[in-house]
């Protein structure tokens, strides 16, 4: 049954006057177009949980378009309206983020106004949700302002901690949400529920092998490899039987195990050192994830998954960039700083650390870190205007010359300017250059 219960004072205390003022207009700009509005989803979760998260979802009993250009217009914000789905995003000037959704009234014929109607609509707008505890609401108009609203006993599982389905059918509709389960579930410390475990493995067992692609899929386990500690996310993935569904031929064995905690490893020395650093955290975890994988069956998996374009190109070619250097340095490694230089110059930040994971031996492993922390920053100190200076043409001889610096440098033949003007004007002499380039 529902419970009343009214939030207004821990939103005070948890969210501060700046978005409580924001869900009162809200609530008010609804009120006066005889809508009512609700705060919902992970929002109302992570409220009652005290957990920080100020993505506002609003679902609107009426015409979420017209009251989401109605919220922009009274906040000067700016709208996006997205048709199809009838959601719409606003965007006010102080960087804030109102997500809208209408509650879907297509099985009631009743004028949006009616009560009974209106809390039905909610309701099912709530019921096919993925899990209770993101299937709370909160009232926004100014009557009821911040009565909590719970169909599904929601605040139980909250408090036991549980994440569960709505109902039966709940995987067989929309397969994305095993994974969001399983993300929820290592995330907040949750389990999930006993009876929606049962239910994934059900689905598991009804091969729906068939209906896992798309971006959706991409997107999820992007999420699942973006959180702060993924591997036992999936590691529960692999108990239950998912890996082969990103692709037949993944299994987590130990080398692969041992390949994630590495990467793990690598990624947290890495933000250690370069704490502002962009890295993305997902592309080494799913590059040490699929080691196994052929560039071919790579390129299979991102068709599946409609993984898009930019992501795809990060994702092959630094598999392809440091697929190659490991191949050189399980061979032999470079004698010299300029030779690990231009072996690992090819990848970014993600391929590194990727690479530095599945590496096994400590000399190279010595050579890759040498590369990120000191290597990769290297420069000549001239640059082209002091090469004019000193009067060489430019042209491709410019490249030559700072590409010949570097290397230098690299090797600690040079170790200042004075010693890199001397090792220009040695290497290429004036009166020659002007006569090959003439
Ligand atoms: P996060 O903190 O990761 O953003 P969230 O709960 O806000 O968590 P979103 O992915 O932003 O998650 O989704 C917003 C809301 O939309 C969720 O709270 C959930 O109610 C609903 N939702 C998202 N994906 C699904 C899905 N596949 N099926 C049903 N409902 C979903």
């Amino acid at each position: 049954g529902e419970r009343q219960r009214n939030l207004q004072n821990l939103m005070v205390e948890r969210l501060g006057r700046r978005l409580v003022v924001l869900l009162r207009t809200i609530g008010e700009v609804a009120q006066e177009r005889k809508y009512r509005a609700f705060a919902v989803g992970g929002f109302v979760r992570d409220l009652l949980l005290q957990e920080k998260n100020f993505d506002i979802d609003v679902v609107i009993e009426g015409d979420g378009m017209v009251f989401a250009k109605a919220l922009a217009e009274r906040l000067k914000g700016r709208v996006r309206v997205h048709k199809k789905f009838k959601t719409a995003v606003v965007k006010l000037p102080d960087g804030l983020k109102v997500d809208v959704a209408t509650a879907r009234l297509e099985y009631y014929d009743y004028p949006a106004a009616m009560p009974t109607v209106e809390l039905s609509s909610l309701k099912l707008d709530l019921y096919r949700r993925d899990f209770t505890i993101n299937a709370m609401a909160i009232h926004l108009n100014p009557d009821t302002f911040g009565t909590l609203v719970d169909f599904f006993n929601s605040q139980n599982d909250l408090k036991d901690h549980k994440i569960r389905v709505l109902h039966n059918l709940s995987f067989v509709e929309d397969p994305t949400r095993i994974f969001r389960a399983i993300r929820f579930e290592q995330r907040m410390g949750f389990t999930i529920g006993q009876h929606t475990e049962r239910l994934i493995k059900n689905a598991v067992r009804m091969n729906l092998f068939d209906r896992f692609f798309g971006y959706r899929f991409f997107g999820e386990l992007k999420g699942i490899l973006s959180e702060e500690n993924p591997l036992p996310a999936i590691r529960r993935m692999a108990d239950l039987h998912l890996l082969p569904f990103l692709h037949p031929r993944l299994k987590l064995e130990p080398r692969l195990t041992k390949n994630l905690e590495e990467s793990q490893a690598a990624l947290a020395w890495y933000q250690l050192l370069y704490r502002d650093e962009p890295c993305r955290n997902w592309l080494v975890y799913l590059l040490a994830l699929t080691v196994n994988l052929k560039r071919s069956e790579l390129q299979d998996f991102c068709q599946r998954f409609e993984v898009p374009e930019r992501n795809r190109q990060q994702l092959l070619g630094e598999k392809t960039a440091a697929q190659q250097a490991a191949t050189v340095l399980r061979r032999a490694l470079p004698d010299s700083n300029s030779g690990i230089y231009h072996l690992l110059a090819g990848l970014g930040p993600e391929g590194l650390l990727y690479l530095l994971a599945i590496s096994r031996k400590k000399a190279a492993k010595k050579a890759i870190s040498l590369y990120v922390t000191e290597l990769s920053q290297v420069r000549p100190e001239l640059n082209g205007h002091d090469l004019k200076v000193l009067g060489y043409q430019p042209g491709p001889i410019f490249r030559q010359i700072l590409d010949q610096l570097l290397d230098a440098r690299l090797d600690g033949q040079v170790r200042n300017r004075e010693e890199e003007l001397v090792f220009v004007r040695r290497h290429f002499p004036l009166a020659r250059t002007k006569v090959e380039q003439a």
